[in-house]
């Protein structure tokens, strides 16, 4: 991991907070939170911000740490640590997803707030970036536990979630059946129908067509477009994909929809692969039935690391963080790399992957089909009046494309990685506003 530097502390103000916020970053002080602090500061130097608005940015402005006992179907009771947290309110409610998964921290709910604050404001969207979950092992617990776990979770959560506030969606492990329960929960409370408490619904419920398909349809939009800029074709692509589930499920399906060919996928459990083409619906169906890709017959096996290091025009990486980094990176035989999950390419990595003249199409970018599409959800549910699948997918190709084109001029006239000119772009757009309202009092 990289170290900070050139924090542009300068300001009487700042130099006044600066004890505090030492304090405070040893709260949430993982690698996860460091690489996403890293990454601002690498970006600021770009983004011609006051150095009082930078150091605001620097740090959530909540979080909220709990935990959640759950009945378990023997009768005994486990106890669950969960988390929330909120990074930045001044564009407008925070956005994010909630995670079920044995690896979440404060930390790492820091880390991919701090994203979804860049991502949401380089989409130009109303919003502010959030992250919460709950640490467990999502696959040990059954339908029943998981509902309980939900609920009780989602009580929790009350008093600082909202349609006006804090709006969670799906993520790792959570799905459109949770995203209901939590619907429901928050619901029953109020005595009425909050569907705009959540995105990432069930249609019958609320819910947007094409919200389940948009992360990884998007992943594909500017992978697509990426690959327009850089001369290659993306329907003649040999294409790896890690991660097997929403996002890299439906990405890897939008890539055979344009022609290309999808050599491997993986899960946690491992990949497959097949040189002539996997079939995608032969696979689908396999994990359908067995929750893994384990034992697929009908392709060979590889690890997750041989997969990644495989030679291919596109690899899409849509598992989770941390999965190119300092060790792998030099091995990797990649054309371009698509950033579907959030945070899978270390620092140290993106240093090594632009020396060897790799291009990364950033995850705040790559990703951001679905808080897209959840904030079309949303806009629908408040309006209660809902919009088709072809209408949705054409603002959503609209907004991605938008986004890219200001990243690529950017990244040109700055000289820029694409994922430092992401940055800077959304860096830039809480700045303005931060700005525009000042501090209160
Ligand atoms: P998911 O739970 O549906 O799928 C995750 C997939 O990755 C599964 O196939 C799982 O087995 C696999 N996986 C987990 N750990 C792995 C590992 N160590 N090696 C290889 N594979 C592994 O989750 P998802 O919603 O598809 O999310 C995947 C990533 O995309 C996460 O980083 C998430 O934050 C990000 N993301 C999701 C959305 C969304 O709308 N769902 C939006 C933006 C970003």
């Amino acid at each position: 991991m990289g170290t900070l530097s050139g924090s542009p502390l300068d300001s009487p103000a700042v130099a006044a907070g600066e004890a505090l916020a030492d304090q405070a970053h040893l709260e949430w002080d993982t690698p996860l939170f460091e690489q996403a602090q890293v990454q601002l500061e690498q970006a600021l130097p770009h983004a011609d911000v006051a150095p009082a608005i930078a150091e605001r940015l620097r740090y959530p402005e909540r979080a909220f740490m709990f935990s959640v006992p759950v009945e378990l179907d023997d009768g005994t009771l486990r106890v669950f640590p969960a988390y929330r947290v909120q990074h930045s309110s001044v564009l407008g409610p925070t956005k994010g997803g909630i995670r079920y998964d044995a690896e979440v921290t404060l930390g790492e709910c820091a880390a991919l707030a701090v994203w979804m604050t860049w991502k949401c404001a380089l989409l130009r969207l109303p919003y502010g970036g959030a992250k919460g979950g709950v640490r467990c092992n999502p696959r040990s617990l059954s339908p029943g536990e998981l509902q309980r776990m939900t609920r009780r979770f989602t009580s929790e959560l009350l008093p600082i979630i909202g349609p006006q506030e804090d709006i969670p969606a799906p993520d790792m492990a959570t799905n459109e059946q949770t995203m209901a329960w939590m619907m429901d929960t928050y619901s029953m409370q109020k005595g009425y129908a909050v569907p705009e408490i959540v995105t990432g619904k069930p249609i019958s419920i609320g819910g947007s067509v094409f919200r389940h398909e948009a992360t990884g349809a998007g992943v594909v939009m500017v992978t697509e477009r990426a690959c327009d800029r850089l001369g290659l074709s993306l329907a003649s692509a040999r294409c790896v994909v890690q991660g097997f589930g929403n996002v890299g499920g439906i990405a890897a399906q939008e890539l055979v929809d344009r022609g290309a060919t999808v050599v491997a996928v993986s899960d946690m459990s491992g990949g497959v692969h097949d040189e002539a083409g996997l079939d995608l619906e032969s696979v689908r169906a396999w994990v359908a039935e067995h929750r893994t890709l384990e034992g697929y017959p009908h392709a060979a096996g590889l690890s997750n690391a041989e997969l990644i290091e495989l030679p291919c025009d596109v690899l899409v990486l849509a598992a989770r963080e941390d999965q190119v980094t300092a060790e792998n990176a030099g091995r990797v035989q990649a054309r371009l790399i698509a950033e579907g999950a959030n945070g899978p390419t270390s620092i140290e990595a993106d240093a090594i992957l632009a020396e060897r003249g790799i291009p990364v199409l950033p995850d705040i970018l790559t990703n951001a089909g679905g808080v897209t599409v959840s904030y079309f959800e949303w806009v629908q549910d408040l309006g209660r009046l809902f919009w088709d699948g072809r209408e949705i997918r054409s603002r959503l190709a609209e907004k991605l494309s938008d986004a890219s084109d200001r990243v690529w001029e950017l990244s040109q006239t700055r000289g820029l990685s694409l994922r430092g000119a992401a940055l800077v772009v959304g860096i830039r757009e809480v700045a303005a506003a931060m700005e525009a309202r000042g501090t209160y009092p």
